[in-house]
């Protein structure tokens, strides 16, 4: 049996943040990933740093919207498993009653704090770590071809800035001036200032490397299997050939965060969203800006000598093989948009599945039946953005320090 003061479950952007921010404050850190730790489902992602994403996932609006692309089965951006298991079903009923204006309302206020605490805490652990990973604060630039496309960007434009966020939109002239890779046909566009991007896979290398500097104790390829415990608290967390005694521990397992907590009778509601990305050697004409597709839901981002295509969101999806038809669609959705060179020089084709919970909020908090047990998964889309944030308030519960916005929305007594 090992004692241990802090012991973290996963090592992807939000188990790492949480090894930093723990270590910083003077804490001692064990980390155990199943896999390589650095990697988690983010060193493919689109590394779009988006403190404007503040409208959960669940809103209005987003089940029309996604019967309407599941009729169109070449270039849907949106995908579904079919399936009876009791708790798919469950969690798809939660997300139909949660696409409701009172879960934006009340999903945007935590969403906002943890964005702007995650850009505030990336730019200055860069700064201060001084990471090479392609870090460009020029923000990120929505491309719409449709007007009614533009109109749903100049609406969350609105909201935005009535929550006192940057957004400005942008008429045809201004943004062929801006990103002259954009086709003619790309009729307007609206640039969230206050947004960055990097190179996920990168980042998240050279933070593995810090944290072990630090002193964490990293455990690769070292899966979980059981997590016990007796009297409100955790007492023992058995992993492949050892056991652990923590006083603390931190589960970020992504979307296998509800495997991990099987025996403690926690209700964690998260399902996998699976999704695609291509990368390509630097094309003849490079985008200046990391962009959003509007109509057709890509991302692209700039990444050094990388151009990286990220898109499709499949509920319920659990596999990790990348799907060539999709990524094929990717690319055809991007060719509407920017100039792209006839063949590109492909150098990584991935998937990657995205922790996501029925109302499109993560999960941060305490457990409500362990006292040593700190919650911190189901950041769906954005759990490489509001992982320095996540990491701050882990280690601020950790050391009994009160966060500075109300984490209520947050806490996994919702479900
Ligand atoms: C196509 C795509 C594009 C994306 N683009 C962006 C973007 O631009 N910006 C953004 O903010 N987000 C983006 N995301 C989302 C982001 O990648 C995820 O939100 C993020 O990876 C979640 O981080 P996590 O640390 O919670 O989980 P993960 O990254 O999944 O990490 C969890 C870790 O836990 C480990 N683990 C699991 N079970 C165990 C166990 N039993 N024992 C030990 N370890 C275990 C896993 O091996 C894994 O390493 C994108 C995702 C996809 C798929």
């Amino acid at each position: 049996m090992t004692k241990t003061d802090i012991l973290i479950i996963g090592g992807g952007p939000v188990g790492l943040n949480a090894a930093y921010y723990l270590l910083k404050s003077g804490r001692s850190v064990t980390l155990l990933d199943q896999a390589s730790i650095g990697v988690g489902n983010a060193s493919g992602n689109a590394g779009q740093i988006v403190p404007s994403h503040i409208i959960p996932l669940a809103a209005p609006g987003v089940i029309p919207s996604a019967l309407k692309w599941l009729l169109d089965p070449q270039n849907s951006p949106f995908g579904m498993k079919i399936s009876l298991e009791p708790g798919y079903l469950a969690w798809l009923l939660r997300f139909a009653l949660a696409c409701s204006a009172e879960n934006v309302r009340r999903g945007i206020p935590p969403l906002k704090e943890l964005g702007l605490l995650s850009v505030r805490n990336f730019a200055r652990l860069i700064a201060e770590e001084n990471f090479a990973c392609s870090y460009q604060t020029t923000g990120l630039l929505c491309l719409y071809r449709t007007s009614a496309g533009f109109d749903e960007g100049q609406k969350e434009a609105e909201t935005l800035l009535r929550n006192g966020l940057p957004a400005k939109v942008l008429d045809k002239a201004a943004v062929h001036e801006q990103e002259p890779s954009a086709l003619p046909g790309v009729l307007g566009g609206v640039h969230f200032s206050g947004d960055a991007s990097l190179n996920p896979g990168r980042f998240l290398q050279l933070l593995t490397e810090r944290v072990r500097e630090m002193g964490a104790d990293l455990r690769p390829n070292t899966p979980a299997t059981r997590l016990e415990s007796a009297g409100g608290k955790i007492t023992r967390v058995i992993a492949l050939r050892e056991e652990f005694e923590p006083s603390q521990v931190v589960l970020a397992a992504g979307v296998w965060s509800p495997l991990v907590a099987r025996d403690l009778r926690l209700n964690l509601p998260v399902q996998p969203a699976r999704g695609y990305s291509l990368t390509i050697s630097a094309p003849t004409s490079m985008p200046r800006y990391a962009l959003v597709f509007g109509e057709r839901k890509v991302a692209v981002t700039p990444m050094g000598e990388k151009l990286r295509f990220t898109g499709r969101l499949e509920i319920g999806a659990m596999g990790r093989a990348p799907n060539l038809h999709w990524i094929a669609a990717i690319e055809r959705a991007a060719r509407e948009y920017i100039t792209l060179d006839k063949k590109l020089d492909i150098q990584e084709t991935w998937a990657g599945l995205r922790p996501t919970t029925p109302d499109g909020l993560p999960i941060l908090g305490f457990s409500l039946r362990h006292s040593n047990l700190i919650l911190a998964t189901g950041h769906a889309m954005l759990g490489l953005t509001l992982g320095p944030g996540t990491g701050q308030i882990v280690a601020e519960l950790a050391n009994g320090v009160e966060p500075a916005f109300d984490l209520h929305p947050l806490g996994v007594e919702r479900f």
